[in-house]
């Protein structure tokens, strides 16, 4: 456990967030809580394999907790990072066949008792005055706001029709016909002359 501001305790699932991903921040809170929302409407444990899928509409720090608490994992292929810069995730699991769509509701608007401290900090922030001390500040009010308010205040839940999205592909791999590097045949471009190739010496091969 570690101190978020010296009087709340930063919760263990939290911690291993933070610990993946680097830093605390308000994007790191929005997937913290998308997850464990998450979890609790489908009674989900992190996913060994692939009994979990992410849709994330944007590849923020958000992604990250999922990551961690939800074990949708880029390496698996069961996080699909659709990129629309959109603050929304589906989350489904194959075993419950249910799926789920959190959106961010509207612009941030700060809740909290520290009202007048985080508008002076959000004014000089803006100004573009602001020490190392007011950003820090200003990020540590966001994070215990999005830590403390009830969920719906965030997101909207949508229950979404369950559509099983299928499982990683796993294709064999090919020598390049020009580098000659193990590549996935899937993945790999037929050249006029018939040659199998990798992406970049195909990308190569047509200058
Ligand atoms: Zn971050
Ligand atoms: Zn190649």
């Amino acid at each position: 456990m570690q101190n978020i501001d010296g009087e709340n305790k930063m919760p263990d699932d939290l911690n291993k967030c933070v610990e993946f991903h680097g830093h605390i921040c308000p994007g790191l809170i929005y997937g913290y809580r998308v997850a464990k929302e998450a979890m609790k409407l489908m009674n989900l444990s992190r996913s060994v394999d692939e009994e979990v899928v992410a849709i994330c509409e944007n590849d923020s720090c958000a992604v990250d907790a999922l990551q961690v608490l939800l074990g949708t994992v880029v390496g698996k292929g069961n996080l699909i990072i659709n990129n629309f810069g959109k603050n929304a995730f589906t989350v489904l699991s194959r075993s419950q066949r249910q799926a789920y769509r959190f959106s961010r509701n509207t612009r941030y608007d700060y809740k909290g008792k520290a009202k007048s401290e985080f508008d002076r900090l959000e004014a000089v922030v803006a100004a573009g005055n602001a020490s190392e001390d007011d950003r820090r500040n200003l990020k540590r009010l966001k994070v215990n706001d999005l830590l403390a308010r009830p969920f719906e205040e965030i997101f909207t839940t949508t229950e979404m029709p369950f559509d099983e999205p299928f499982y990683a592909p796993l294709a064999p791999s090919e020598p390049c016909g020009i580098c000659g590097e193990m590549t996935m045949a899937s993945k790999m471009m037929k050249l006029n002359d018939g040659r199998q190739v990798c992406i970049p010496c195909s990308k190569k091969s047509m200058k």
